[in-house]
This record gives structure tokens, sequence and C-alpha cells, in this order.
């Protein structure tokens, strides 16, 4: 599947492509982005990203947060500067697509410091939006924080280095999870885990968790399987108050809410564009119009990049 979507990707490309518009500039849209320089040195490449940063390191954040990483530049990868002067690649960071129009082959981008619009032309048009952390309703206390980029990285960091956090209430027991649980160890602050399954990491085999569960607890995390937190409230001054589904309340500073991603396929809904059974973008193929979503989960990450072209 890789080599038939870079194949005609790679044909399309040299064929007539003279702008490629990507929509999304971290992993997935960076990448699409440099590959489609290397493989047209004469495309004109527009990349738009909704948040200030850019192709930064996600992977390092948690240790970050945890100190283990000191130096925050070393987690962006490329800056927007360097990406414009090494692949010649029009970045233009918080500018969101707020809409596409197929019919003209345009999408509408909008700057999020003056609110300006614009639309700007395609031969190409990458989606790479990615997925957002979910936060069911009522957990929406400041103090309650969620992590996807450097903008959540530093108001974590920010929230513990400023605010004397004691005790972190991490709810979900995931990757994010438990390097969110390992990160405030490591800043000396107890962690409550609550995890719904009755293992961590419900991905993986029980008896495969079980060394995981057991470092947790060597490390002074308070580990609670098979709970789910119902409720959450911010106490005037003394951070938060959370219920548990079997009746417990925790007390903490702050909390950190891991409990899974939802894809961002507003835009693609919109523009009327197909939705896959998982909820992400869909890939079809019809009639001289090819719609590609290429999405691949195995070593822990995705992509989804949906192509069009051809009308
Ligand atoms: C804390 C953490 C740790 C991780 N650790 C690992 C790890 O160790 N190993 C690993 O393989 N993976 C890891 N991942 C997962 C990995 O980071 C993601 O799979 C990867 O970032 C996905 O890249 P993406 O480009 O598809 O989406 P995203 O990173 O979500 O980027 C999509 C971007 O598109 C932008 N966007 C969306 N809609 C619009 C729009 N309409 N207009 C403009 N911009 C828009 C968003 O602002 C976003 O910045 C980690 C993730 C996190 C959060």
């Amino acid at each position: 599947m890789v080599g038939e979507a870079h194949s005609i990707w790679k044909g399309k490309m040299m064929r007539d492509v003279k702008r490629v518009v990507i929509v999304g500039g971290v992993a997935g849209g960076a990448s699409a982005a440099a590959r489609a320089r290397r493989l047209s040195e004469e495309a004109e490449i527009v990349m738009f990203e909704r948040g200030e940063h850019i192709s930064f390191a996600n992977c390092g954040m948690p240790y970050y947060i945890g100190d283990v990483i000191t130096d925050r530049e070393r987690l962006l990868v490329e800056t927007p500067a360097a990406m414009r002067k090494r692949y010649r690649i029009d970045v233009r960071t918080r500018t969101e697509v707020v809409g596409i129009d197929r019919e003209n082959k345009r999408v509408l981008a909008k700057n999020l410091s003056d609110s300006r619009e614009e639309w700007v032309k395609y031969d190409a048009l990458i989606l790479s939006p990615g997925a957002m952390p979910i936060r069911p309703a009522g957990f929406d206390s400041k103090l309650v924080f969620t992590l996807r980029n450097i903008a959540d990285m530093d108001a974590i960091r920010r929230q513990i280095d400023e605010r004397h956090v004691r005790r972190v209430l991490v709810i979900g027991g995931g990757h994010i999870g438990l390097e969110m649980a390992e990160a405030i160890r490591e800043r000396d602050a107890d962690v409550v885990l609550v995890e719904l399954s009755r293992q961590v990491m419900s991905t993986m085999d029980a008896e495969m968790t079980e060394p995981i569960r057991r470092q947790l607890e060597i490390h002074g995390v308070d580990l609670r399987l098979g709970v789910s937190v119902d409720r959450i409230e911010e106490v005037e001054g003394r951070g938060l108050t959370a219920t548990l589904s079997d009746g417990k309340k925790v007390e903490c500073d702050m909390a950190i809410l891991s409990i899974g991603v939802r894809p961002e396929v507003s835009l693609a809904k919109e523009a009327g564009l197909t939705i896959g059974e998982l909820g992400g973008l869909w890939w079809m193929s019809i009639c001289g119009r090819a719609i590609r979503t290429f999405t691949r989960w195995g070593m822990r990450w995705r992509w989804n990049i949906l192509w069009e072209e051809g009308r």
C-alpha cells in the first residue's frame, strides 16, 4: 500500500501538480511536505498549521515535563524558518484551514492572529489533521490538562513549576497516561492513576502488563484499576476533587486526562469526504478522482493522508 500510494503520488507530482496544499504540520503533514519537495523541485508547497509549532517530537514531551529532557529546543525538530529555507515550503503557522471548496479546488485559510481569511488554490490537497485528545463533558476545569502539542506541554510544565503541585490524578493507563505518571514521579509529586479496565495498557495481554504494574508500585504510583472517574470538580483554592465509580474520592492539585484521541475529521466531513468505520478519513478512488487516506497503526504511528486530484 505504501508503494502504491507513493508511485501514484510520484507520477502525478511529476505531471501536472503546480501547487500542493497541506493541512496539518506535525508528523504527517511535515513528512508529506518534505517528500513532495523531493519529488518535485518546481511545485509550490503550502503547509497550514493551526498551532504555533510544526514537526515537533511528541514522544519527548512527557520527558520534558519530567525534566529528563531539559532543553526544550531539542523537541522542535523543524522550525517554520528552517523548513522554508531547506525545502522552500511556504509554512503558515497559526493558520487554520476552515473550509474546502472541492469544486474550485481551493481551501479557505484563516489567520488566527488577525482573523483574516484567504482562499488558496491547490492542484493536490493533503489532509493530515491528526487526532485530538478526548475530553468528555464535565471535564472542562482549567486544572484538567491534556497533552497533544507543545502548547499543552508548556501549560502542564508551567503548572507543575509555578503552582508547586504535590498530587496529580492521571486518568487513563495507556501509553500517554503511563508516560505522564512516570514524568510526574520524576518531579517528586504523588500520582494517582485511574484506569477503567482491570489492567494498564488494555491493548496488551494481561500477563504482559504485570511487570508494568509492578514497576508502577515500586515507583510509588497509587494505581486504581477497574474504576472510572465519574465526576471532577474544582474546589476553590484547593485544586480538584474527583469522584470515582467505586464511590471513593481523590483530591489532587491537577489532573491529566489521557483516555484516548478522536480523529479530526470535521473539515473532511463538511467537504463531503468519506469517513471510515473507525471515525478517521477514508480513501477511495472514483472516476478519475483519487482520494486516498493512508492509515498505519503499526509502530505506534499514524499518518492520515488524503490526497485529492484529477477532477
Ligand atoms: C505525549 C505523546 C507521546 C507520544 N509518543 C509517541 C512515541 O513514543 N512513539 C510514536 O510513534 N508516537 C508517539 N506519539 C504519537 C505521535 O505523536 C502521533 O501519532 C503523531 O504526532 C501523529 O501525527 P499527525 O501529523 O498525524 O497528527 P498530529 O500530531 O495530531 O498533527 C496534526 C496537526 O494538524 C493541525 N491541524 C488540524 N486541523 C487543522 C486545520 N484545519 N488547519 C490547520 N491545521 C490543522 C493540528 O493543529 C495538529 O498540529 C505520541 C503522542 C503524544 C501526544
